[in-house]
């Protein structure tokens, strides 16, 4: 059977765009739709432009840091129009520079939303409909907001970058990655910032010692954190939004911002005419290969719901290119993926943490928490932590946390070491880095438990 191209891409995002522009390369006949803008949730609402709001935020505390090592600052202000801005000009580039690697790989692009037919034939909005040999879906996904009375009043991640001014008064609500990085990037910015959390502590799934560690530190800068908090219902009010809680209690904003997970872009995509099983958040079920139920349709990234992270999808992309277009079965490697939060203190994180560790062995934890000489004539209190989680018996390193600046940094060459299966030992003899906060992770003698 003849079919127009030999892959059909259902998004640009991470996953999409990177299988398509390596299938391509190698030879295949590609094409690839996407509905809003090319680049995905990574460039256009996620990643990118979270991290620059990171960084616009981090300058506060830079300003004080500098006043004592001497500096004089001045009086110090904020424009919101100029960060967004200058933010929207790098989108742009991004964008731009997304495309041209398309078309330079030539790559055709429709600037659509596209749904499936049947196993290898899409329809695009446009009233189009295209054959290709295989599909790969890689819609991503979007932010959840649960139902309560006045959910339609809220805002979500997606809507952070498109914002025309400042909130002065922020709630936000959720406890994970996104719900504690916006704390930390409105907090930053001037904002006065709750986050109402459920549960009893933030960043459920991370190492006990290091949730602690960053809820404390983030208190102390100034966001104010509630845990055991349930919002029930939120109003519109003159000046802007009241949001009350199944304790009791009543918070006047200017805006709210639910980050409680994210589901997968499967509604109303047409797998269902293809045969593709879904698991029960809507995400794509795959096997070790990407391959979904029909036997023509892969699907990578987000909409698969294994690890949400751009570099995940991009690992899953250029896999499912090996396996079907290089002849070369290839699957994602999910083990040991380290993972930054970008939390104010940031984390950087690779492994088990003491407690999945503990359940499955016996192990040796070792700890240290300073405050890192920076911090000294700068005048903040600012504690940093460093953790190592080792085999009892064998001694390899299971596990690596650490709290504090540049820890996204450090974790990405923690995590070399790592994957390669380094022991407590191979740290141990690496000769530290003088005078720097990573040297810690090679001279800590003593298990602490
Ligand atoms: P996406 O990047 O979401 O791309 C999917 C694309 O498909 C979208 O462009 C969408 O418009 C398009 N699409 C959907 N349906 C259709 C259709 N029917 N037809 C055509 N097009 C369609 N990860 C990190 O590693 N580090 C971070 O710091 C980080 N920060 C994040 C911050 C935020 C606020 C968010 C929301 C996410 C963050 N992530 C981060 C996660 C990361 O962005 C995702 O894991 C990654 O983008 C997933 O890539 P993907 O290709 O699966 O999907
Ligand atoms: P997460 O799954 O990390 O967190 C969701 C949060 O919302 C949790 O605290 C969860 O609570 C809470 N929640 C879920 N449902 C409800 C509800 N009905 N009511 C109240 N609270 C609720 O999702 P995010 O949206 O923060 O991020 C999605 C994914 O994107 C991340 O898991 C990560 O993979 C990726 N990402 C990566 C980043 C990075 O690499 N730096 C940055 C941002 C996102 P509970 O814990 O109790 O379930």
């Amino acid at each position: 059977m003849n079919f127009d191209f030999d892959l059909f891409v259902i998004g640009g995002g991470s996953g999409g765009v990177r299988a398509g522009r390596v299938a391509s390369q190698g030879g295949a006949k590609v094409a690839l739709a996407e509905e809003y803008r090319m680049g995905g949730t990574c460039v256009i609402r996620g990643c990118v432009p979270k991290k620059l709001m990171v960084y616009a935020s981090s300058y506060s505390e830079i300003m004080t840091a500098a006043e004592g090592f001497g500096w004089t600052i001045g009086e110090r202000s904020f424009d919101w129009a100029t960060l967004i801005a200058k933010q929207d000009a790098e989108l742009d580039r991004l964008e731009g520079l997304y495309r041209s690697g398309l078309s330079g790989s030539k790559v055709k692009v429709f600037d659509t939303r596209a749904t499936i037919v049947d196993g290898h034939t899409v329809a695009l909005a446009t009233g189009e409909t295209l054959t290709a040999k295989t599909i790969l879906v890689a819609t991503g996904g979007q932010p959840f907001v649960p139902e309560f009375k006045g959910a339609e009043l809220v805002k979500t991640s997606a809507d952070m970058f498109l914002l025309k001014s400042q909130p002065k008064r922020v709630l936000i609500v959720g406890g994970g990655y996104i719900a504690c990085e916006f704390a930390g990037i409105f907090n930053g910015l001037g904002s006065d910032v709750k986050q109402f959390y459920r549960g009893a502590q933030v960043l459920r799934g991370f190492d006990d010692e290091v949730r602690g560690h960053v809820a404390e530190e983030m208190k102390n800068k100034g966001v104010d954190l509630h845990v055991g908090t349930n919002v029930t219902s939120v109003e519109k009010t003159e000046d802007g939004l009241r949001v009350r809680c199944s304790n009791g209690s009543v918070s006047d904003v200017d805006m709210v911002m639910y980050a409680t997970g994210r589901v997968p872009n499967t509604a109303n995509l047409g797998l269902e005419n293809a045969g593709v099983e879904l698991g029960r958040n809507g995400e794509i079920m795959v096997d070790q290969y990407s391959k979904t139920t029909c036997d023509s349709i892969y699907a990578v990234g987000d909409v698969t719901d294994r690890l949400a992270l751009t570099p995940v999808a991009i690992r899953e992309g250029m896999a499912f290119v090996e396996t079907v277009f290089n002849n070369n079965p290839t699957s994602p490697d999910h083990e040991l993926v380290a993972t930054a939060v970008f939390t104010q203190p940031e984390i950087g994180t690779v492994g088990l943490s003491e407690e999945d560790a503990r359940d499955q062995t016996d192990i040796d934890v070792y700890c240290a928490t300073f405050r890192p000489m920076a911090n000294i004539l700068a005048g903040s209190d600012e504690r940093m932590l460093m953790k190592l989680i080792v085999d009892k018996a064998f001694r390899k390193v299971l596990g690596c946390h650490i709290v504090g600046p540049a820890a996204g940094e450090m974790i990405q060459l923690a995590a070399v070491a790592i994957k390669m299966g380094a022991t407590k030992e191979d740290f141990d003899r690496t000769v530290a880095v003088h005078p720097t906060v990573a040297e810690e992770l090679v001279t800590m003698k003593e298990p602490v438990r």
